[in-house]
């Protein structure tokens, strides 16, 4: 059997080309190696799908840190509302949230997919299982695929099996060495958005969720690298949570460090009146049964610590200038950061197929003609808020336009 075209992995960049090539009356055959589709978008948005970002292009470009103006031209073909359409008009009904995040009606990751399952039939892809082990060429273009001794010809061949995180999920990496016999270069994976290993006064904290909070993340040498407003987990590696994740697209070299302000909204001079009132109500108290107002329990004994204040000291006679350390040490929580956690914990890869390498309209390879790239398997990645899956479906739609 010879196919126009062959998607090699059936994540939602891989489904959303082979529609659009094959509502283009192309003859296409989607092969995924798991025994069914789409196993990591089932578990993207806790399960709900942040389908995409409901924005224009600057906005988006400015959420994707690395190698965003390589996305200029395929965003500009496949905005999120061609996205938003596509499911629409196949009659998933869809909702934008805070942030101008887009998930569906029914909260239900499940309602992505089947509308991408019901497209690929109705657009007449073959849908195969099956692990793809090689790429063939001939005289240097493609000619086809082998999934263990079986050969499968076709005129093009696309790549879309992801990254390297959640590797249960079927991304193990397969594509980069797929392309890299072919002589591409794979820029080094590591995670992004992902949870970050730090001291072990976290471990004594873990379980404790900070709603609210304002973050910072400093550089070695005390540069602000991203601020943001929000959630953060302390675990028994470190930190986690939405503010971690993202500011962990931003970390790079050692000694960072993360700041947080345990109180945005009162500035210090609100919040030492705030500390007064508190210490005269409880004047009687243990300093740890006196900040039980402020902060949450497990976190006093460490606050105190850092401060070397005695838990047992009366409230009533904490002096002047420890009060002025506890209410800067409230202001900037210092959290030393030793590293990020392993890229199979991470939402998201970064790095991959080097984007110099890849025709930006076409999403075609520069090296092998018939060649084609779509999705995270790209040196590209973004924020959390649906930007990442706008990443696999612009790139997809580029491919699929122009096999
Ligand atoms: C927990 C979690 C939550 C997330 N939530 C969101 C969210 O809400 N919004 C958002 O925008 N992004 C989210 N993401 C990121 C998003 O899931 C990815 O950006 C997206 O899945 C990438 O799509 P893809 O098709 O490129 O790769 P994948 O989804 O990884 O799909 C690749 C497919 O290729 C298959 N494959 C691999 N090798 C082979 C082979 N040799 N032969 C055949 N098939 C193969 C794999 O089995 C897999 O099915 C989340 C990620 C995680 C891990």
């Amino acid at each position: 059997m010879k196919y126009d075209g062959i998607v090699i992995g059936g994540g939602p960049a891989g489904m959303f080309a082979a529609i659009t090539a094959a509502r283009r009356g192309k003859k296409v055959l989607l092969l995924e190696r798991n025994d069914r589709l789409g196993k990591k978008l089932l578990i993207t948005g806790k399960g709900r799908c942040n389908v995409t970002n409901d924005c224009d292009s600057n906005e988006i470009l400015r959420n994707i840190p690395r190698n965003g103006r390589f996305l200029f031209s395929a965003m500009a073909a496949c905005p999120p509302e061609r996205v938003k359409r596509f499911f629409e008009d196949s009659g998933c009904a869809l909702k934008t949230e805070r942030g101008n995040r887009v998930f569906p009606v029914s909260d239900r990751s499940v309602s992505i997919l089947d509308v991408l399952q019901k497209e690929l039939r109705r657009s007449g892809v073959t849908v195969r299982i099956g692990r793809v082990t090689d790429i063939l060429t001939k005289d240097g273009n493609v000619t086809g695929v082998a999934v263990g001794q079986e050969k499968i010809d076709s005129d093009w061949v696309l790549l879309a099996t992801g990254g390297l995180s959640y590797p249960t999920t079927g991304s193990t990496g397969d594509g980069y060495e797929l392309a890299r016999r072919l002589g591409h270069t794979v820029t080094p994976a590591e995670g992004s958005l992902v949870p970050l290993e730090a001291e072990p006064d976290c471990a004594e904290m873990q379980g404790l969720s900070l709603r609210n909070v304002s973050v910072k993340l400093l550089n070695g040498k005390g540069k602000v690298l991203f601020t943001d407003f929000g959630e953060l987990l302390f675990t028994h590696f470190g930190v986690s949570g939405p503010t971690v994740l993202s500011a962990s697209a931003h970390l790079k070299g050692e000694g960072c460090r993360l700041l947080i302000d345990l109180k945005p909204a009162l500035d210090e001079a609100k919040l030492n009146d705030r500390l007064l009132r508190d210490l005269q109500m409880y004047k009687n108290r243990s300093m740890e049964n006196a900040l039980t107002d402020l902060l949450p329990r497990s976190m006093i004994p460490v606050v105190l610590r850092r401060l070397h204040i005695d838990p047992g000291l009366q409230a009533n006679s904490l002096n002047k200038q420890q009060r002025r350390a506890l209410v800067e040490l409230l202001k900037a929580f210092p959290v030393e950061i030793s590293g990020k956690r392993p890229v199979a914990e991470a939402i998201i890869t970064s790095g991959g197929i080097k984007v110099g390498e890849i025709d930006p309209k076409t999403m075609e390879s520069k090296l092998v003609p018939g060649l084609y790239f779509a999705g995270e398997i790209i040196d590209c990645d973004a924020y959390t808020g649906g930007f990442n899956l706008q990443i696999a479906w612009a790139t997809a739609y580029a491919a699929g336009m122009s096999v």
